[in-house]
């Protein structure tokens, strides 16, 4: 593909993919791959989009244009989440796996949707806008740092997953909560430190455990035991919202951190999930249930300080009947379990 190119050029597109290469971090790796077409394709803009978890909905993550530079952390939430039907073009590209061009008419620019297609499916568009189409050189260009991008993502892909349910693993849980935590950090106005936490209330976290997952091992097999873990972390990706995010924490262990106002909203989301996992189906194993702790994430958290918590109020669950959801702070209201001491010997208050 740059077979033809002037030794610059070669040399400038290989300190991108250098730059590229380098990145263990999404937000980076997006940014370099989105810069690098920018310059060499010599675009207008260049946006990427990721689909959002089980949904039609694409989530705007990097943008690259004259305006400058923004990823993910920067938009606002408002409006960068877009339904995939508004959008035809990106229906278009996403549903067939192609790349799509369109005219823009009011701004006169030339879009091109590019698939980024992995094993699992399409993950999102790299949407590069120019004033002329682009020329079959530069299409190999940006194919080539396609293909580059696409590798890496298996990669990451890999490591972040869980082979059986494609869930988040647990090495992912620890890096997304450490992230929330820094981003819930106070500065020093006394504010959090990003708008987007101080919108939507709080955030939450459920451990939920598989009742009696032993009894099913036993007695229909472990390869039962697997498709109901696989079945359940479907009813999980549909029971909650878009925004929450879902990990396999071991065995036939979940954990979900939610967005939620309040506790009470949090609460009818995990009722919600409890019921349908309760009535659902499960082929041969017929009825399977779940129980469920959960607790609130603050700013003077520590990881293993949340996931005791919510993991105490999971024990109640069980030690209560089972088929449960239990809240760590509404048990501890109602005197139902004590105070956690905190590593420097303070008594947690709420
Ligand atoms: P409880 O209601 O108290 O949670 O009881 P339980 O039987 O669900 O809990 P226990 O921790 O005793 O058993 C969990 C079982 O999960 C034991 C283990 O063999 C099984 N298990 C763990 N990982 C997997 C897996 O990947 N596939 C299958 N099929 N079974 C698994
Ligand atoms: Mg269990
Ligand atoms: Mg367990």
């Amino acid at each position: 593909m740059f077979s033809e190119a002037a030794p610059d050029t070669m040399i400038h597109v290989l300190k991108h993919v250098e730059s590229i290469t380098q990145h263990r971090d999404r937000t980076l790796l997006e940014l370099g791959v989105a810069l690098a077409l920018f310059e060499l394709v010599k675009a207008r803009e260049v946006n990427l989009y990721k689909m959002v978890d089980n949904s039609r909905a694409l989530e705007r993550v990097t943008h690259v244009g004259q305006d400058g530079i923004r990823y993910a952390s920067e938009f606002d939430d408002d409006g960068q989440i877009t339904p995939l039907d508004a959008r035809p073009e990106m229906v278009a590209c996403v549903d067939r796996a192609q790349i799509i061009r369109r005219h823009d008419e009011e701004r006169d620019w030339h879009v091109h949707c590019f698939p980024i297609s992995v094993d699992r499916g399409v993950l999102g568009v790299l949407e590069v806008s120019c004033d002329t189409p682009l020329t079959d050189d530069d299409l190999g260009t940006a194919e080539g740092f396609l293909g580059l991008y696409r590798n890496y993502l298996s990669l990451l892909d890999y490591s972040e997953r869980d082979t059986l349910t494609g869930m988040l693993n647990r090495k992912t849980f620890d890096e997304h909560l450490a992230k929330i935590l820094s981003g819930m950090a106070i500065d020093h106005d006394g504010k959090p430190a990003r708008r987007r936490q101080q919108d939507d209330g709080g955030h939450w976290l459920a451990v939920i455990d598989i009742d009696h997952f032993k009894r099913i091992n036993d007695q229909f097999g472990h390869l039962y035991g697997d498709e109901v873990l696989i079945l359940l972390s479907r009813i999980m990706r549909s029971s909650f919202r878009q925004q929450d995010r879902l990990f396999r924490f071991g065995g036939e262990e979940f954990v979900a951190i939610l967005r939620a106002a309040s506790e009470a909203e949090v609460a009818a989301a995990l009722e919600r999930f409890r019921s349908a996992v309760e009535s659902y189906a499960f082929p041969q194993v017929g009825q399977v249930t779940a129980s469920t702790g959960y607790t609130c994430i603050t700013p003077q958290d520590t990881i293993p300080e949340i996931v005791g918590r919510a993991d105490e109020a999971l024990y109640v669950a069980k030690d209560t009947g089972r088929n449960r959801v239990a809240g760590y702070e509404t048990l501890l209201a109602a005197g139902k379990v004590a105070a956690r001491e905190k590593r420097n010997g303070d008594i947690e208050l709420f």
